[in-house]
């Protein structure tokens, strides 16, 4: 739960934080200068910039006190709470000062990686001096589990925790410029010969050709295209693109903004971040083309804030990208001009929740709004806006430069195209690939994932992402796409973990619990109570004290969050829990003493 009343700084009251009393206290005192440098540096955004400003602040030697928090929302002109309601919503915003910050990932992949013990343990023991040691929620580096970041460094895997402080970033996404036996790759073809450093290595391999073919196109023209071939949003929940288009096309005010969201915080997802690391023109393509499709002239990328490599990799293709002409006022000689602007995030899966992003891209805690209205109506800054994911504008543009037949003659699986899937645990090759839909979770193990690891059998598979189904292996044969959800097998955002028979199925639900609790926004109770109530019992049981109404109590908890939370995370709670309950009853009635 993100609200920690209990850290309130110095001796303020919550009486105090709650009524503004701050603001009246400090009314006269000058504002510290260290403080009004950092606002003034982001004064252009105004209130907007609250987010980076208090996490540009938490660098000062004294922290975030409460004198700074104060003075910095005076500077910014919005009330004390909003300062402070940030520095403690944020993971990777620290009310004390710390000199350098080693963040151990506590995912489910780098949990069974850590061979299911507290990922912590001897980590701080080992650290260098002045460092201090934190637990992470997952930090999208599963193929590279045990995972931590070293400041902002990525440090995959995590070997020797002593060496944090010598850490330096390193291609993390090398392995996959090959593809696999057996990829049909569209989105991820030429990666090979592709510098992602370089703009002319990424035109010579044919990327800005579908954003010079839509411009040669009507706006209208360019959704058709795109609702033809199929696209269906990769991020999980698989609305069709071109229709999210549509709406914010026809929606009445002026701008429209494209947002794109790299947030990609749910445990097992990468594909992001290699698709980022590998062909960052592609994405800016991508957002171009959705702009020009949509009537927007201005993007984001909101990108989470443990990718700072990513994030500066993009910051350098998109000046690279306006020298050139490909971004900026008027595209390629054309009428239609488009700037991109790059966000990082602070550290909170549910700012993968769009309306949550977009709240968060104001300046505000990321909580998730009311909806309807939705974002094609009311989004960024009040304004229609379509919110796409990484993989889904790299999709647009491979679907513009190929034509919608191109992109459907990909496969012959009635869901049209391709898609990016991540196979991990304990199979021989964990990681990444690309390939139609339809495949079967046999097959990802087998035909992808190298088949299973030596000694290892089959238990169960997490489908989908954090928020997927278990399932047994009565759902090997299954075909996977948008629509097997319906028959148990989730597809999400395209992950498969594979678990062995080594793995509690309740020890491992007990780990995805401490995930939502740790990650619930804390706007509603279903969901606040609800995830931290579910992981205290499974904790009891996986410990071997469990107790006979704790099996009830679990499917009621279950139900609740999924039936009364107020957004899709406590929602989707409900799914692993229900399916892992379903497919393991045995193990679950027996840890409960039934
Ligand atoms: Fe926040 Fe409620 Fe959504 Fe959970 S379900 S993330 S508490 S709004």
């Amino acid at each position: 739960m993100r609200t920690r009343l209990g850290s309130l700084p110095g001796c303020l009251s919550v009486l105090e934080w709650s009524t503004g009393m701050t603001n009246r206290k400090h009314r006269y005192k000058p504002i510290l200068p260290e403080v009004q440098a950092v606002a003034t540096a982001h004064q252009e955004a105004g209130p907007e910039a609250a987010l980076e400003v208090v996490r540009a602040l938490q660098s000062l030697p004294q922290g975030l006190t409460t004198e700074v928090l104060t003075d910095a929302a005076r500077a910014l002109k919005v009330p004390a709470h909003r300062t402070y309601g940030l520095a403690t919503f944020y993971s990777l915003i620290s009310l004390q000062p710390q000199e350098h910050t080693l963040r151990v990932c506590d995912g489910p992949v780098c949990w069974l990686k850590h061979a299911r013990r507290d990922p912590l343990a001897g980590v701080a023991e080992a650290a260098p001096p002045g460092w201090t040691v934190t637990r992470n929620s997952c930090l999208g580096l599963c193929d590279h589990a045990p995972a931590a970041l070293a400041d902002d460094v990525q440090l995959a895997p995590l070997t020797a925790p002593e060496a944090a402080a010598a850490a330096r970033p390193r291609d993390l996404s090398a392995a996959y410029r090959q593809p696999r036996p057996g990829e049909v790759r569209a989105i991820l073809a030429d990666i090979d010969r592709i510098d992602p450093e370089s703009l002319d290595s990424a035109r010579a391999a044919g990327v800005y050709e579908g954003l010079q073919r839509a411009l040669t196109m009507t706006p209208e023209a360019v959704r058709a295209e795109v609702t033809a071939a199929g696209l269906q949003g990769r991020g999980g929940a698989g609305f069709p693109t071109g229709r999210k288009w549509d709406f914010v096309a026809a929606a009445a005010g002026e701008p429209k903004y494209i947002i794109c969201n790299a947030d990609e915080s749910e445990p097992l997802i990468f594909k992001d971040r290699v698709l980022m690391d590998t062909n960052p023109h592609l994405l800016l393509e991508g957002m171009a083309v959705a702009g020009y499709a949509c009537g927007a002239s201005e993007g984001w990328i909101y990108i989470r804030g443990e990718y700072e490599a990513q994030a500066q990799r993009l910051e350098r293709a998109i000046a690279q990208a306006k020298e050139a002409g490909l971004l900026g006022p008027r595209v390629l000689g054309s009428a239609f001009s488009f700037e991109i602007h790059v966000h990082r995030g602070a550290g909170a899966y549910i700012c993968g929740e769009e309306t949550a992003l977009i709240e968060s891209l104001e300046g505000k805690r990321g909580e998730p709004r009311l909806r309807p209205p939705y974002p094609p109506q009311y989004g960024f800054r009040g304004q229609p806006t379509a919110v796409n994911n990484v993989e889904t504008l790299a999709a647009a543009a491979v679907i513009l430069r190929r034509g919608a037949e191109g992109w459907r003659a990909l496969s012959s699986y009635e869901t049209p195209g391709t898609k990016l899937y991540m196979v991990l645990g304990a199979v021989k090759s964990p990681g990444l690939f690309e390939a139609p839909f339809g495949l079967t979770l046999r097959q990802i193990v087998e035909d992808f994932g190298g088949g299973l690891a030596d000694g290892a059998v089959f238990k169960f598979a997490l489908c989908g992402g954090a928020a997927g189904t278990i399932v047994d292996d009565s759902l090997l044969d299954v075909p996977i796409d948008f629509a097997s959800a319906r028959e148990g097998i989730s597809l999400g955002a395209g992950a498969f973990l594979i678990a062995d028979q080594n793995v509690s199925a309740v020890a491992f639900l007990r780990e995805l619990l401490h995930f939502f609790a740790v990650e619930s926004c804390g706007k509603c109770t279903p969901c606040r109570v609800g995830t931290y109530r579910a992981h205290q019992i499974l904790e009891r049981m996986a410990a071997g004290q469990g107790c006979p109404s704790d099996w009830d109590e679990l499917h009621a908890l279950a139900a609740n969050l999924r039936d009364t939370s107020f957004c899709g995370l406590g929602q989707s709670v409900a799914i692993p829990m229900l399916s892992a309950m379903t497919h393991f009853a045995d193990e679950f009635r027996q840890a409960a003493g039934l």
